[in-house]
């Protein structure tokens, strides 16, 4: 059997604390783990769901919220979770396309347009407290069903990600993948059960679902659940935990709140993802706090691929070499690999490695190499570059790679320039339509508190460092990047708000 939650339950100790809060008071055992997610699994099956059947959930962080997800594993549903943020048009499209039986939501939320909808989920609610109708039925539902005997490839989560172009697509996880990554990530970051995780990331998103979930349930170690991330509240429970993931934009507000050193006494591990941590950032870190955050690499398609050792150099810029047991190649157009330290594509072979999208045999073709999935690597849509020790950089999306004049220019290249300049936070650099040259590049930057940057002075500077077709045609100044939940930049946001350079 290749259940997920047999995985965690294997080994499970029922005494062990699950959920610990800033006093360092139990909230929840293991034990309340396997009883509550069997409720659960029990209510799901009488309401008439069955294994395969697809659960929507968009409610707030909660421990019930861990409940429902583990039940839905057990009883071999598909979970799958949705951004709070989400708005009516993109609901519709989850529900049309997934055709989920059942959609858990939080009892304030308004659904009324989904009245309208072909596809009708029966509903049932749970709010940030825990409490609502389908906490109810599992509070009187039995607590011993069977796991259910579900296989390696077994589709336990459907993730939907959204693409620049096209609806968001539904990538489809297995069993499989998710035990291969959780049990890599254990040995690769040694993992045991003496560590507290630090829990501050949404967990309708792989990064907080998958690794941030995961990790201490395979070794029934304690988490402390935050709802959301507060930089002080953090800071203040930092001493309680030995485990904490985030954003780069968690680390920058922890370094802008006034962490220190004593806060991290008791740390084992920092990690960072979902987004490229400035080099700044990785060194401000390491000065204020006396600890280096490791970098790793991932996607919903594939959970991690990459990491930063846990001892050995973790090397600032790059996501570390691939995890054992997953396979990456940088490759040129023609899908040949380029030479060591050349920027190209970036293809992922592994466990780790999704099934495809849902009902979306075009699109699952065109992500992978002609093999197919499970043979044929999938292509990350990452530009990267391999060091000769095997240390990965990712250089961007290859959909935000400038094309002008026929030229290519890696807007990493120009934004790791511009980010070392005096006066300057950070930066984005995106192509805009241009009459000549298709694209124009042009610099999006954030200057520091204070700082008088120019156009000018910022071209000039560039001017003596790289070729005049990478050369920023415009600069734009804003007080903050646009960024996602994830922290993640949104260049499609830049490349509609800013209007395109005349001709020149
Ligand atoms: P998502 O599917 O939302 O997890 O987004 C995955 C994408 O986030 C990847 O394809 C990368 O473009 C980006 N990403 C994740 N981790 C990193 C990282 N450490 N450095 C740079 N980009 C990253």
């Amino acid at each position: 059997m290749s259940n997920l939650y047999h995985v965690f339950s294997e080994h499970l100790q029922p005494k062990r604390p699950l959920l610990i809060n800033s006093n360092q008071e139990c909230e929840a055992t293991y034990g309340d783990l396997e009883t509550r997610s069997a409720q659960y699994a029990s209510a799901l099956l009488s309401l008439g769901l069955n294994p395969g059947d697809r659960v929507a959930v968009q409610i707030a962080k909660s421990i019930e919220n861990i409940y429902l997800y583990c039940g839905c594993l057990r009883a071999g549903l598909i979970y799958l979770p949705l951004n709070a943020a989400y708005q009516a048009s993109e609901l519709s499209h989850f529900i049309t396309d997934a055709k989920p039986k059942l959609f858990v939501i939080d009892p304030a939320a308004s659904i009324g347009h989904l009245d309208q909808l072909d596809h009708r989920p029966q509903t049932r609610t749970l709010d940030q407290d825990g409490r609502g109708s389908l906490r109810d039925l599992a509070d009187s539902s039995p607590t011993h069903p069977e796991i259910h005997p579900s296989q390696d490839q077994d589709i336990a989560v459907i993730v939907y990600t959204s693409g620049t172009t096209g609806l968001p697509k539904g990538a489809m996880i297995s069993h499989g993948n998710l035990i291969s990554n959780a049990r890599a990530l254990r040995t690769a970051w040694g993992w045991t059960d003496h560590d507290v995780m630090l829990h501050a990331l949404p967990i309708f998103h792989v990064h907080g679902l998958f690794v941030g979930l995961h990790l201490p349930l395979l070794s029934n170690s304690p988490i402390i659940l935050m709802p959301n991330f507060n930089a002080d509240a953090v800071i203040a429970t930092l001493p309680l935990a030995t485990v904490f993931m985030g954003v780069p934009t968690y680390y920058t507000r922890l370094l802008s709140s006034g962490i220190k050193a004593q806060d991290c006494a008791n740390m084992r591990l920092f990690t960072s993802g979902s987004a490229p941590l400035l080099s700044q950032t990785f060194t401000d870190w390491e000065q204020a706090t006396g600890t280096t955050i490791l970098e790793r690499y991932g996607m919903t398609e594939t959970g991690m691929n990459t990491s930063n050792p846990l001892s050995g150099e973790r090397k600032k810029g790059t996501v570390g070499p691939a995890l054992p047991g997953v396979k990456c190649r940088v490759v040129d157009s023609s899908g040949i690999d380029v030479a060591v330290g050349d920027t190209g594509d970036l293809w992922v072979k592994g466990e780790n490695v999704f099934s495809g999208y849902w009902q979306n045999p075009e699109k699952t073709a065109e992500s992978f190499t002609s093999e197919g999935p499970g043979d044929g690597f999938f292509k990350t849509g990452d530009l990267a570059s391999i060091d000769p020790e095997g240390y990965i950089t990712i250089v961007g999306r290859n959909k935000d790679l400038i094309i002008t004049g026929g030229l290519n220019v890696y807007p990493k290249e120009i934004e790791l320039l511009i980010d070392r300049m005096d006066g300057v936070l950070e930066s984005a650099v995106i192509g805009l339509p241009h009459p000549d040259f298709g694209e124009a590049v042009c610099a999006v930057i954030v200057p520091l508190d204070g700082a008088d940057c120019s156009q000018e002075a910022i071209i000039a500077t560039l001017k003596a460092d790289i070729a005049n077709f990478k050369i920023p045609k415009h600069v734009f100044f804003i007080p903050e990047l646009p960024r996602n939940t994830m922290g993640k930049v949104q260049k499609n946001e830049l490349r509609t708000r800013f209007s395109p350079p005349s001709s020149s």
